[in-house]
């Protein structure tokens, strides 16, 4: 039985590493906010104080963090994983960086000897409570193989898409859709009720076009059933933007990225941020009914 360390146990961390200690994986477990992980104990985790001590002695460790500083920060320093990694480990980053992010943290565990592969998820808390999350994965085969009974615990299909950081690339090209979708919809609608349709009869019409992605539709629908729920913060969205727009080299790569990544920086700058992603529809919505005078026809 191999033994398997989790670090960073936020939204889908924690539903993830039960699905671990549900398949009698022993899993010790770090987070930086003590709390999350003595929440563990009850389900047989056993929590420790530094991500080095996570990592000491386990054959997988894996991570499951907000952002490349978030992974760097947990993986660095004498008390960081990469200190605690053994020669025979794996370490799996769940997280969502940039395929140099990656490759950093692929050169930290070869440093130790380790294998490393990027496996950020598709799928949200539902599926990474299930244990049917996607993985798009990046990494040599033999180092996935390796790591295949963790995987197996928190997946129903691991796709790979290259060498390290390949993962992270498919990933940041498949989220960007997501937010340019979900601003777009809240535009749409914010320029149907500036122009003043019936904000009832535009959204019907809107939810049913071919235009709109399903997701989308799926999204308005948890938004309208309860706005409080955060399934995925839009912060992270934003994040996700961010990092696509400096992976492909700056905004003028990726303009329309660049362009929804400042609306959902200004959703977050007005308090949006700790709310689920689906809010940058309502805040759209808002933000395309300034209080300016008519333009000319
Ligand atoms: P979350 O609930 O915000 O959890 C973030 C985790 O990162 C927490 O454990 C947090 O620790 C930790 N963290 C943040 N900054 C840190 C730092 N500087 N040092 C150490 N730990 C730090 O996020 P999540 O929804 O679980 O998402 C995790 C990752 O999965 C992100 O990369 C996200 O983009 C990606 N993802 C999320 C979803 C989703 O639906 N939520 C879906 C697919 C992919 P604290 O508890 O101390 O704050």
């Amino acid at each position: 039985m191999i033994t398997a360390a989790f670090l960073g146990l936020g939204a889908m961390g924690l539903p993830m590493a039960r699905n671990l200690l549900r398949k009698g994986i022993p899993l010790r477990v770090w987070n930086r906010t003590p709390g999350k992980a003595l929440a563990l104990r009850a389900d047989g985790a056993v929590p420790v104080p530094t991500p080095r001590e996570a990592a000491a002695g386990a054959d997988i460790v894996c991570t499951m963090l907000a952002d490349p500083a978030a992974v760097e920060e947990t993986a660095s320093g004498p008390k960081g994983l990469a200190a605690g990694l053994g020669p025979e480990a794996v370490w799996l980053d769940f997280s969502t960086v940039t395929p140099y992010a990656a490759r950093r943290f692929a050169a930290m565990a070869k440093a130790r000897g380790a294998g490393f592969c990027d496996v950020p998820v598709a799928g949200s808390v539902q599926a990474a409570a299930e244990g049917s999350l996607t993985l798009l994965a990046g990494g040599d085969p033999e180092t996935l193989r390796k790591a295949g009974s963790v995987l197996a615990a928190v997946s129903q299909k691991v796709l790979r898409f290259g060498g390290v950081g390949q993962g992270s690339a498919m990933k940041l090209a498949n989220n960007l859709l997501f937010g340019v979708g979900l601003a777009a919809f809240g535009e749409a609608l914010g320029l149907a009720k500036r122009l003043g349709l019936d904000d009832a009869q535009a959204t019907e019409w809107l939810l049913s076009v071919p235009a709109l992605a399903p997701y989308v539709k799926t999204k308005w629908e948890f938004l309208k059933k309860d706005p409080a729920v955060v399934a995925f913060r839009l912060a992270l969205m934003q994040k996700d933007l961010r990092l696509a727009v400096e992976s492909a080299g700056g905004d003028t790569a990726l303009p329309v990225v660049a362009a929804t990544r400042d609306v959902f920086a200004r959703a977050d700058a007005a308090g949006f941020g700790g709310r689920d992603m689906s809010a940058v529809i309502p805040f759209a919505v808002g933000a395309a009914q300034p209080p300016k005078k008519e333009p000319a026809p």
